[in-house]
């Protein structure tokens, strides 16, 4: 019997501690993988699982070029998050948010999936993933392959107007930045052109999130990647999948609150771990 885990409401909704000091990088150890031991128990655990369920954050999108949020090289040691990310600031001053995301948001739409995601959609092909379930709203795993993709902070490719709830492809409006700061939309004239992105004080996309839970529920095998965990409710996915039995295995560049949790803990690059998993769990 595995011990029940809290949830973070019976913790009295407190976040975990916010980060450990970050370890050395597979290529500042000399580019090794991690242990081989890990790495083997990490297969068995992946061969055997058939409902599987992945959770990635934005460490699975790093070495395709987009910046995580915290961890080293963090956004947030650039920015303010509460001003870049929340909706209070985004209807006061919609080019605000737009002259950030004008780097960010060409960047994001340039990248393209890395071997971390390829895995992943592998794993899937080969029945140990039933679904990924990501915080990242880059659409990288559908890019990848991936088929079953849960975006629980929805998606930075389609932009919506708050006026008329017009969409349209992010490329589009980014494309007419240069020219046009705010950028209106092209039904209404409005300026709260908006990417259909879950920011802070914005409602969750319970459906999304509801949808990932009821998998952790049911799943066998629990996998996170690339994720610092300090992100509720997204981090919730991993602690149901825990209580309901299935076991927890993270890879991650530096460490996680919950690596307690979790049977086997990989410290690495996902873009190097991943493929190594997906070829010795055999799919
Ligand atoms: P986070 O930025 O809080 O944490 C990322 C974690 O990934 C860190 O712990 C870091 O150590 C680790 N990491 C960095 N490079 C890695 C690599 N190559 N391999 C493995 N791990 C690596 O990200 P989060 O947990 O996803 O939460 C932050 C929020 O940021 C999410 O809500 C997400 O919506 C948003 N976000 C998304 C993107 C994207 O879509 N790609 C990018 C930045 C932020
Ligand atoms: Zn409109």
């Amino acid at each position: 019997m595995t011990p029940p885990v809290p949830l973070p409401s019976e913790r009295g909704g407190q976040l975990p501690p916010a980060h450990n000091p970050p370890l050395p990088l597979p290529a500042e150890r000399g580019g090794q993988l991690p242990p081989a031991h890990d790495l083997q128990r990490a297969a068995e655990l992946i061969r055997s699982a058939q409902r599987g369920l992945v959770l990635t954050g934005a460490g699975v999108s790093a070495e395709s070029g987009i910046p995580t949020f915290r961890g080293e090289g963090g956004l947030w040691t650039k920015y303010d998050p509460i001003k870049v990310s929340s909706i209070e600031y985004f209807l006061k001053d919609p080019s605000a948010y737009w002259r950030v995301s004008k780097e960010r948001g060409r960047v994001a739409l340039a990248a393209r999936p890395n071997p971390g995601h390829y895995a992943l959609a592998a794993l899937e092909e080969a029945g140990h993933v039933a679904a990924v379930a990501t915080q990242n709203t880059d659409g990288l795993h559908q890019g990848s392959g991936s088929r079953r993709v849960i975006e629980v902070h929805g998606s930075g490719r389609t932009v919506q107007c708050l006026d008329c709830g017009a969409r349209e492809p992010r490329s589009e409006v980014q494309a007419r930045l240069d020219v046009e700061m705010p950028p209106r939309c092209r039904v209404c004239g409005g300026t709260f052109l908006k990417p259909t992105v879950v920011l802070f004080g914005e409602p969750m996309p319970w459906p999304a999130l509801e949808e990932a839970f009821d998998l952790a529920r049911s799943s066998d095998l629990m996998l996170v990647v690339g994720s610092s965990l300090v992100v509720y409710p997204a981090a919730d996915i991993p602690l149901i999948a825990v209580r309901a039995g299935a076991p927890l295995i993270i890879v991650n560049a530096e460490p996680t609150p919950f690596d307690e949790l979790a049977g086997v803990v990989i410290h690495g690059r996902s873009g190097e771990v991943l493929p190594e998993l997906a070829r010795l769990a055999g799919g």
